[in-house]
């Protein structure tokens, strides 16, 4: 009888795998392989502007150019990249579409942000995206980013990575006199915005009568060294990030720690997926974006047409005759994945998880229909006909994955570029490993999972369905 009963269960119930009971010793190797390249992009990859020059010479190096018309890439405003290998079968016959985004939350500078208080000088910040402020006071932060020159020209800045660079922190209060100005309040109000501001001077300009001798001194080094003047700053895009690289995790080294898998996780699965791609059945698109964080708001994030723009320039560069309805047509036909992160199950807050829907580390690629919060409110949910296809590629490709939703209902919830780029008219479903920790400095995957993701993406490039 108890033959028959597991006989049964075998045949009828669900299992979730781990994703390392599935691979044998050379799979198992091509996870580390694939894990040190990951590790090499996210370490030097810290914005937006980063990520996609980094994709680029990626792309460059795999044959992508943008003269090409099989493969090639465009990239938009230095904040987003398309990259595209032209299908066998006719392109208004349907796309095979990847969405990721490479911005992550994030301290950026103010306006007019430099400050000196107490003989000490300081950049004010605004914070981007879903942060937890106390995660970013007393680390090292490293700067990044563009100033442009008011005569036109680009001066790039990335300070705070290397050995001997300096790096910069936002000072936490000293626990013994934090009792009341922070240890009574809510976890939220505890450390304000207006007080997340960098530490970035100390020595005063020698036989100066003036005021503000360190803040003074600051402006002559970055004169010194860039070449700037206070005004710049006006016109610069400067963002504090966690200084350092990647490190694996864990005595087995089974996880990785870093900076920006949201999402920059997924903006490497994909490009690996397409960098690997020959002649698939369907045009396929990886597109890396911006502006997710914060809503996908602006011309470089989902919610523009950037996106019509791209499928236009496709057509011309593959000369297809564009009828008036021929874009359209081609995102009713488009199957896309919005690849994003997702949140794993955290044992030591199982009272936000429901465990029998919620993902979990190391099994493997998350399949979700539905973000969004609350009565699933501004969710995309993916129609079952698109879920069923992408459970059969995923099978027939042997991915370990797991369906998920994202923690209990009314608990909280979360939103992706899904619901964006399902406007246009095409099937869309998020996929994308989970993590640990997700939206603070130190981010963790499990490496099987990011193995995973790549395997699901490249499946999904070239299926012939
Ligand atoms: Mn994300
Ligand atoms: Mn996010």
């Amino acid at each position: 009888m108890a033959e028959k009963l597991k006989e049964l269960k075998e045949k009828l119930a669900y299992k979730s795998p781990h994703v390392w009971d599935k691979l044998d010793e050379d799979e198992k190797k091509a996870v580390e392989t694939i894990s040190n390249d990951y590790k090499d992009f996210i370490s030097s990859s810290k914005t937006e502007r980063e990520s996609a020059e980094n994709i680029c010479q990626l792309l460059k190096a795999r044959g992508f150019h943008p003269e090409s018309d099989t493969r090639f890439f465009r990239v938009f405003r230095n904040k987003c990249v398309a990259a595209i290998v032209a299908g066998r079968k006719p392109v208004y016959e349907g796309v095979r579409l990847i969405a990721s985004h490479i911005d992550s939350p994030r301290l950026d500078l103010k306006l007019h942000p430099l400050l000196e208080e107490e003989e000490m000088a300081y950049f004010k910040t605004h914070y981007y995206g879903g942060i937890k402020k106390y995660h970013w006071v007393a680390l090292p932060l490293a700067l990044h980013g563009v100033v442009i020159k008011n005569d036109g020209r680009t001066v790039k800045i990335s300070l705070g990575e290397e050995a001997n660079d300096p790096v910069f922190t936002v000072c936490d209060l000293l626990p013994h006199l934090a009792r009341k100005v922070q240890g009574e309040k809510k976890l939220s109000e505890a450390i304000p915005a207006e007080k997340l501001n960098v530490l970035v001077g100390g020595y005063p300009l020698p036989d100066s009568e003036e005021k503000d001798r360190v803040k003074l001194a600051v402006l002559k080094l970055l004169h010194d060294h860039y070449g700037l003047v206070e005004e710049d700053f006006i016109s610069a895009e400067l963002e504090l990030v966690p200084a350092g690289p990647a490190r694996d995790v864990g005595f087995d080294r089974a996880f990785i720690g870093a900076y920006g898998h949201d999402d920059r996780i997924c903006a490497f699965t994909s490009l690996a997926a397409i960098l690997n791609l020959e002649a698939p059945p369907y045009t396929a698109i990886a597109i890396f974006l911006d502006k997710e964080e914060i809503g996908s708001d602006g011309n470089t994030g989902a919610k523009s047409r950037l996106l019509e723009k791209i499928y236009y320039d496709i057509l011309k560069t593959l000369g297809v005759t564009v009828a008036p309805d021929t874009v359209l047509e081609m995102f009713y036909r488009t199957k896309a994945i919005s690849a994003d992160v997702t949140a794993g199950i955290d044992p030591f807050y199982a009272e936000v998880h429901e465990k029998l829907n919620d993902a979990r580390m190391g099994h493997g690629v998350v399949v979700t229909k539905y973000t969004g919060h609350g009565g699933k409110y501004g969710a995309n949910d993916a129609h079952a006909e698109y879920v069923g296809w992408i459970r059969r590629i995923l099978n027939r490709a042997e991915v370990v994955w797991q369906a998920a939703s994202f923690g209990k209902v009314d608990e909280g919830g979360g939103g992706t570029v899904a619901k964006y780029l399902a406007y246009h008219g095409m099937d869309i479903i998020d996929m994308g490993p989970p993590l640990l920790s997700m939206h603070s400095p130190f981010e963790i995957a499990h490496k099987a999972d990011l193995y995973m993701t790549y395997r699901a993406y490249k499946a999904f490039f070239e299926a012939e369905e």
